[in-house]
């Protein structure tokens, strides 16, 4: 399989490669040059399957020429060997076709597992065969980062730093963080907020000279192989719900358009799924978009749902690339004058065609609570900020009752005591059995200044497992 840029300056790239690049060259995003389809007799046959098995049939087109089956077979088998339930993703119904995907039992407790357990096994796969190490620089409001930590802690070829804004992270999510204490593990603390922290990122991938040659890798849902990880899911819970012979309809609390471009993809791949639908909290630009035809950037709001506090929505281009007709020069052009400050439409038979199969709703803070209560009352089921928005969404952007409604699930209440105190809930949060004693454990991590040379000498200093570059 190769990969092309989304803004058709780049050269093209194998999986390997794509997987150790950040963004291509000519600012663009990578995506597959050709994306497989199946019949819906393959689909059928898929029936009952492991979950590693899915992922192997799902993904297996996209690794070709890379990685040979036996070892992506091993690679996947190992990568979902840990997470804690038995059906990996399980499905719960809250209502007449109704239902949650519940993605949070791996082992940090959101949808992210799925991707970066993966991510971290590939990497060192590949590195190990190429005799090469690597350095991960990656921002965090709270999720990414432990996902990513943790699906990288056994990395033989791989440091991975983690900024996330000092003091605003909850203290489940700084724990989950800071005590993996591996010596290929650096969590700092920015004296800043996690725009800060993502800039240092950019601008460290923008000028890597203080790496002394050392590749640095990305870890944010710019990366394929993220993306990738995600679209087996969406097989997976059609397959349950009688697909592929009925369509299914998604639910997804979205703010870098990752998740739900993955379903985007499942669909253009031959499964059947009647409507997408983008959930967002305040931060709604994919919801003006999606609803009137603007993609305007405006001022981040904090909310309860602070995993989908994004102004700009970097895996929309994505999307923006298929809906011109795979046209680099159109999307440069586009994103360019977004950068300068406009905002843009895309022509209206553009929009009306994406529009037959995207809906999508802005859900405020108080909604938020508000369903988390109702759905508790109805269903005695307690959801998470996130998963609490995309059900909203489902309720309100609906369009047949016939066709299951599947909520993508996308962390555990745990992680986001604020949003379930507010919904005045009574119902004590308990940490699952694997990190009962979070909070007895030991942490690890820097505090350093909202600076970035100070970030990268520190990141030179340490960068190989421990040890300076
Ligand atoms: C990351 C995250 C999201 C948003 O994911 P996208 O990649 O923006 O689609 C939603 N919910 C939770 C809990 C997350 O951690």
């Amino acid at each position: 399989m190769r990969y092309i840029s989304t803004r058709g300056q780049a050269p093209a790239l194998n999986f390997e490669d794509v997987l150790l690049a950040g963004l291509a060259t000519d600012g663009g995003l990578y995506v597959p040059e050709n994306l497989p389809r199946f019949t819906q007799e393959e689909i059928a046959s898929w029936a009952g399957l492991p979950y590693h098995e899915l992922a192997f049939r799902v993904m297996r087109p996209f690794v070709t020429g890379s990685i040979p089956d036996a070892d992506f077979k091993k690679i996947l088998e190992e990568t979902y060997g840990v997470f804690s339930h038995n059906a990996i993703a399980p499905l719960r119904q809250l209502n007449g076709n109704e239902w949650v995907l519940e993605l949070f039992h791996g082992p940090t407790l959101a949808f992210k597992d799925f991707a970066l357990q993966l991510l971290g096994r590939l990497l060192d796969y590949v590195l190990e065969k190429r005799g090469e190490r690597v350095v991960i620089i990656g921002a965090t409001s709270g999720d990414t980062g432990s996902a990513a930590i943790e699906g990288c802690k056994h990395c033989e070829n791989v440091d991975i730093f983690i900024l996330h804004p000092h003091k605003r992270v909850s203290e489940v999510q700084r724990r989950q963080m800071t005590s993996i204490l591996g010596d290929n593990i650096h969590n700092i603390a920015i004296e800043g907020n996690f725009d800060d922290c993502q800039e240092m990122v950019k601008n460290s991938f923008a000028d890597q000279s203080f790496l002394k040659g050392t590749r640095l890798v990305a870890v944010n849902s710019i990366n394929w192989a993220r993306i990738m990880a995600q679209i087996v899911y969406y097989f997976h819970a059609s397959l349950q719900l009688g697909g592929p012979a009925r369509s299914v309809s998604f639910s997804v609390p979205t703010g870098n358009f990752g998740d739900i471009f993955a379903g985007y993809l499942a669909r253009n791949m031959g499964l059947p799924i009647n409507q997408l639908i983008v959930a967002t909290n305040r931060n709604d630009i994919l919801h003006r978009f999606m609803s009137g035809n603007q993609y305007v950037k405006e001022t981040l709001h904090a909310t309860l749902s602070p995993s989908m506090d994004i102004m700009v929505s970097s895996n929309f281009e994505r999307l923006l690339f298929d809906m011109h007709g795979r046209n680099g020069a159109a999307i440069a052009g586009l994103m360019d004058n977004f950068k300068s400050g406009g905002g843009f439409s895309v022509e209206q038979e553009r929009w009306t065609e994406t529009r037959k199969l995207f809906d999508s709703l802005a859900v405020d803070d108080a909604q938020t609570c508000e369903t988390i209560a109702e759905v508790y009352a109805q269903t005695g089921e307690l959801l998470d900020p996130h998963t609490a928005i995309g059900v909203k969404a489902a309720r309100e952007c609906r369009r047949s009752l016939d066709i299951p409604m599947v909520i993508l699930g996308t962390a555990h209440p745990v992680k986001f005591p604020e949003a379930v105190e507010k919904a005045g809930v009574g119902k004590a949060l308990e940490l699952p059995a694997h990190l009962t004693d979070l909070f007895e454990r030991e942490e690890r991590c820097t505090v350093l200044a909202n600076d970035l040379k100070a970030v990268q000498a520190f990141v030179s200093q340490h960068g190989n497992r421990g040890k300076p570059l």
